[in-house]
């Protein structure tokens, strides 16, 4: 998908997640889309929280509304549920920066996601597929849930160092 930088996009890319500041919310996929006015004036834009209920989507909306205030005369965010945000919309930048910082990013081989698994279900296959460290492939689950819902912890059985896993959903 090509998108073409208007300047909301461009602000937008410079606010951080506010669990992960190491990746953007345009590189989490959460900003759905982003509209300017003919006259430039006045943007919309459509945010897809990471799942319903977050506590950080009310930072988000204040975080998003700031850097375009700056811009815009007007600012409409809409926040929109439905289709529910999925670990596929992260960015290729997003998982390179994910790793960069140490965490494994969602994994990406195809799994059956069905329509109603919720955030942290066991899936055999919803793995990370290399330590972040070190590269290594021998890795074991600590726990199910780390420092935020959206990860689990993992280890390297290589380096042992325990890192964290963003979990597929
Ligand atoms: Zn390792």
């Amino acid at each position: 998908v090509v998108k073409t930088l208007t300047r909301g996009w461009a602000l937008l890319a410079r606010v951080p997640d506010p669990e992960i500041p190491a990746i953007s919310v345009v590189d989490l996929g959460i900003v759905r889309s982003v509209d300017e006015s003919p006259d430039g004036r006045a943007v919309h834009v459509v945010l897809t929280p990471t799942y319903s209920g977050c506590p950080a989507t009310e930072v988000i909306r204040h975080d998003v509304r700031a850097a375009l205030e700056a811009t815009y005369e007007e600012v409409e965010i809409e926040v929109r549920l439905s289709p529910a945000w999925t670990t596929d919309w992260l960015s290729d930048a997003g998982r390179s920066a994910l790793r960069e910082h140490g965490i494994a990013p969602p994994a990406a081989a195809p799994i059956d996601l069905g329509a109603s698994i919720p955030v942290g279900s066991p899936h055999e296959d919803n793995r990370p597929d290399s330590c972040p460290v070190c590269g290594a492939a021998d890795l074991e689950e600590l726990a199910p849930f780390g420092s935020t819902p959206c990860q689990a912890l993992w280890r390297c059985r290589s380096c042992r160092e325990p890192f964290g896993y963003f979990k597929r959903h």
